[in-house]
């Protein structure tokens, strides 16, 4: 696990000689790169805010070829060999060899280096007296702002910086509230409010969509069942749902399903109510694997949705093979229906197909209300976009559903 730490100016971050398993980011401060060379101290670099340092541990684990002392109180996140290790083992191998090669090459530069004359060592902006391109120190920055992002990403469900916001979704014919879906945000500590898209991808990379996925279906249940039980809705009425998301990543998790179960007891909530949302592109890419999924989710007495349809490049016939209980047709899909007549003719004929399969239609990314008319007339029972609402906080939403609630 990755971490942060603080030092006072003065403190010695890490020590020439010792053995090192770790690297660090400046998040804040300043530090100063040393070696001891007999009687005399020689300073390679003063490094600053984003700058790294202790990397070669990283790769080698061999000692540490220099000391770095903070100059000014300092905060760095550290990396940790496991960590490294494990993303190592799965890069190309070919690409793991080269870089423990360039660290050779790099050792013997150095050491090389280090009996030339102090002018020819590394000055403080990284650049040597030739002026290394500025564009390479650009690209190690970008590495290391991806680098924070992660870690920051792995801290932030302890530091309890995610939140959901829920976007209800509507009756077409009556402007019943139907449902909800559950939308993650992450309230950064600099950065602001960070929406899903920014970094739902990395979390998936780096597995921490895990138990961030166990928080939101945590989350989720609890708030449905909150807002049911709050407004005295019955405990057996389908209405209003609470859709959840689960990546490609969170449904290869084989014990995903069993604490899903573990939520579904501990929060009280009927399982009817809830509706796990896969991406169409889950069924293309391992159908089978979906296909156990989904009949999981069903043994639990959840319903199950299908994403983004139209995104995948799934025939239509495909479907049955799937016991799904709702198709949420795509943005993009919705949005060309006026400048693409094969869209509407698509969404007609999912719609027809759908009656026969006995699949509910939730069209996405309703903005105006000529899509809204086009898709009534059309018959697709729900529709989901900014026409009606934004994601909102859970108190806006338990409200939306009161004023619905007053007027059936
Ligand atoms: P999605 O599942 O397709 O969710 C719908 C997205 O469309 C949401 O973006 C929503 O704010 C946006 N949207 C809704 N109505 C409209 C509209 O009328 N116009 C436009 N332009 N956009 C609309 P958001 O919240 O940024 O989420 C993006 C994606 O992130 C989601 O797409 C979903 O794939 C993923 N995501 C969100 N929450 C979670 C989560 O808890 N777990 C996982 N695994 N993925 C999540
Ligand atoms: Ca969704
Ligand atoms: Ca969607």
């Amino acid at each position: 696990m990755n971490y942060q730490m603080n030092y006072l100016p003065g403190a010695t971050i890490l020590m020439e000689g010792e053995t090192g398993d770790c690297a660090f980011i400046i998040d804040k401060g300043v530090v100063e790169v040393s070696v001891q060379r007999e009687d005399e101290k020689i300073v390679l670099a003063i490094l600053k805010d984003g700058d790294i340092f202790g990397e070669m541990a990283l790769v080698s684990g061999d000692v540490r070829s220099a000391s770095v002392h903070a100059l000014t109180p300092t905060t760095v996140s550290v990396i940790c060999r496991p960590y490294f290790q494990e993303k190592l083992a799965q890069t190309d191998p070919i690409i793991a060899m080269l870089m423990r090669l360039l660290l050779a090459r790099f050792h013997e530069a150095r050491s090389k280096l280090l009996s030339m004359p102090k002018t020819c060592l590394i000055n403080i902006d990284g650049k040597n007296q030739e002026g290394n391109p500025v564009t390479e120190k650009e690209a190690q920055r970008e590495v290391l702002v991806r680098f924070k992002f992660i870690n920051d990403l792995q801290s932030a469900l302890a530091k309890h910086q995610f939140l959901l916001h829920y976007q209800p979704i509507y009756v077409l014919a009556n402007g019943k509230l139907a449902g909800f879906e559950a939308l993650i945000r992450w309230q950064h500590s600099e950065k602001g409010m960070i929406t899903p898209n920014h970094f739902i991808n990395i979390a998936e990379d780096t597995k921490e969509i895990i138990p961030i996925g166990y928080w939101v279906f945590e989350t989720a249940c609890r708030n449905l069942k909150l807002m049911r039980d709050t407004l005295g809705i019955d405990q057996h009425s389908a209405e209003p749902w609470m859709s959840v998301n689960v990546s490609p990543t969170q449904i290869k998790d084989t014990a995903l399903l069993e604490r899903f179960g573990q939520i579904l007891d501990m929060t009280g909530i009927d399982p009817h109510v809830i509706k796990i949302e896969l991406t169409e592109s889950v069924l293309v890419e391992n159908p089978q694997l979906a296909l156990t999924f989904i009949r999981e989710v069903k043994q639990l007495g959840m319903k199950v949705a299908v994403d983004d349809f139209g995104t995948g490049y799934s025939s239509l016939s495909y479907l049955h093979l799937f016991p799904i209980d709702i198709l949420k047709i795509d943005r993009t899909f919705v949005a060309n229906m006026f400048s693409d007549f094969r869209c509407r003719e698509i969404i007609n004929a999912i719609v027809a197909l759908s009656k026969s399969l006995n699949i509910e239609i939730v069209a996405e990314g309703v903005e105006t209300k000529e899509l809204e008319a086009v898709l009534h007339e059309l018959n697709c029972r729900y529709a989901q976009g900014f026409l009606y609402s934004r994601p909102v906080a859970i108190d806006k939403a338990m409200a939306l559903l009161e004023n619905r609630l007053s007027e059936y």
